[in-house]
């Protein structure tokens, strides 16, 4: 008899589905997978073999094949171990046929037959559409994200019992509820730094990438931290969607359900290049900056990164993709991230001051080794001094971010009242439209291209952070002197940032 029992396989942050396809005919006992399995889906049929001898189940004494269907598809993981165990029990008589019409399964086995979460459940879920779909027993709140009917499994034995009617089914639990995340480090914790808190505004409203420099402890990370608390919470279908790449990556711990914050990533300087972009050898595992997408990526020591990962960040920071390509197979992973980048002015950190101990060559080949376009892509680039003990033990708590937060979010209403999403993305040919300069911001700009002191693409970065300095302020283009200095002032020259240069 031959038994067709729909589940899927996951490839970089999406899942194909895959009908597994089982035969058991007469002829000398032997079992064959074929279509296109990995090595983990070949060793499926030997956790399968012994979770049966652990379960009381038989293995048929005939021959049987496997086949994992379209088999042009590559199939990669053991989230397909459970319906393979089903297939093979429908295909010898050991279940009722017609007991599993219309299931889906996910779920790889173990050897004593308990039914073992898997990477991906999310998407993976989402590709299966069983109706109903059994998944792992501990991850049924987040395959419930993706599909609706859904019940969970802890042990093949207890799956045979409730298909062959001898024992009911688990009851499916509720919908779980938004991922209670910490809200973060508040930005009522930063003293002083008047223009850094200025400019972490601009970029939550505008979308605009930000360049910190300056010496060790003054903050860069500190500074880095509140931004996600500042970015409004995300929208059903973007949670949907950062949960899905974070269940890919394996990051997102069982049962906590949603993403609805924007997510914050950090990677450390000596990660390597594929826990950065993405991908690997078996699987195109999403990396930081996928994790990163809808949310925020902090960069730290930009100026110890090594030049290959610089590179990949262009095509994520120009089109909010990153296109992988492995001998495995291609795959294009979201990365749409607002970038927050950390960097030295020089090796020691102290270029400007007496302290630098860096000889000339050396800052030159660190300040070389940031290439002019990426450094370009920041519309805002601040130096971040070391805090005045003053300021830090005299002032009062800055203001909080919630306060913050609900200016943005208006400034965002006003960018999305335009018909456009963030004001860092609108596109230089629609700049006169909506943000249209009056008489003395005109002048102001001009002046400042005749003197060589802007280039074309940096005149587009200053409009677009001044309309964002304008929507903050509730004020309707034109925009003024004033908007369009305090933009000036918020995008540093580079000479400036790397003093020792
Ligand atoms: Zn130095």
């Amino acid at each position: 008899m031959l038994a067709c029992i729909p589940t899927a396989s996951l490839f970089g942050v999406d899942a194909d589905p895959v009908t597994i396809e089982v035969q058991v005919h007469a002829g000398l006992p032997c079992t064959t997978v074929v279509g296109g399995p990995d090595a983990t889906c070949r060793e499926a049929k030997e956790r399968v073999r012994a979770a049966f001898a652990s379960c009381g189940l038989e293995w048929p004494n005939k021959r049987v094949t496997i086949n994992l269907s379209p088999a042009w598809q590559k199939k990669r993981g053991s989230a397909i171990d459970l319906a393979m165990a089903v297939g093979i029990l429908l295909a010898s008589d050991q279940l009722p046929a017609g007991s599993v019409t219309g299931y889906a399964f996910l779920g790889e086995l173990g050897l004593d037959g308990a039914v073992r979460p898997v990477v991906g459940v999310v998407p993976l879920a989402e590709a299966a559409a069983g109706n109903p779909l059994v998944v792992p027993a501990g991850q049924l709140a987040d395959a419930q994200l993706a599909t609706d009917e859904v019940v969970g499994v802890g042990h093949l034995a207890d799956l045979v019992r409730a298909l062959r009617g001898e024992a009911p089914w688990p009851l499916p639990m509720a919908k779980p509820a938004g991922r209670h995340r910490s809200a973060g480090p508040d930005l009522a914790d930063v003293r002083g730094q008047a223009i850094a808190r200025k400019a972490l505004e601009v970029a939550a409203a505008g979308g605009h990438h930000l360049l910190l420099t300056g010496p060790p402890g003054g903050g860069k990370t500190m500074l880095a931290e509140r931004l996600p608390g500042l970015l409004p919470p995300l929208r059903p279908s973007e949670a949907l969607e950062v949960t899905k790449i974070h269940s890919a990556a394996g990051v997102l711990p069982d049962g906590t359900g949603l993403v609805s914050l924007p997510p914050y990533e950090a990677p450390h300087t000596t990660a390597s290049a594929v826990a950065l972009i993405g991908g690997g050898s078996s699987q195109l595992r999403p990396g930081a900056i996928s994790l990163a997408h809808r949310g925020v990526l902090f960069l730290d020591e930009l100026g110890e990164q090594r030049p290959v990962v610089l590179d990949c960040l262009r095509q994520p920071l120009e089109e909010g993709v990153i296109r992988i390509h492995r001998a495995v197979g291609s795959a294009t992973l979201p990365a749409r991230f607002l970038l927050v980048a950390a960097m030295n002015p020089c090796p020691c950190g102290e270029a400007g001051n007496s302290r630098c101990r860096c000889q000339v060559g050396e800052r030159l080949r660190y300040a070389r080794r940031l290439s002019g376009p990426l450094l370009d892509r920041f519309d805002l680039r601040l130096h971040v001094p070391r805090a005045d003990p003053d300021e830090l033990l005299g002032s009062e708590a800055g203001e909080s971010t919630a306060c913050v937060a609900a200016r943005v979010a208006a400034a965002r209403r006003r960018a999305a009242g335009r018909g456009t999403t963030v004001n860092a993305l609108v596109p230089g040919s629609r700049l006169d439209e909506v943000a249209p300069l009056d008489r003395a911001g005109r002048r102001l700009l001009a002046d400042l291209l005749a003197r060589g002191g802007l280039s074309a693409r940096g005149l587009h970065r200053i409009r677009r952070v001044a309309l964002t300095v304008a929507d903050l302020e509730g004020a309707d283009p034109p925009l003024t002197e004033e908007q369009v200095g305090t933009a000036l002032g918020l995008r540093a020259e580079l000479a400036a940032l790397q003093v020792a240069s």
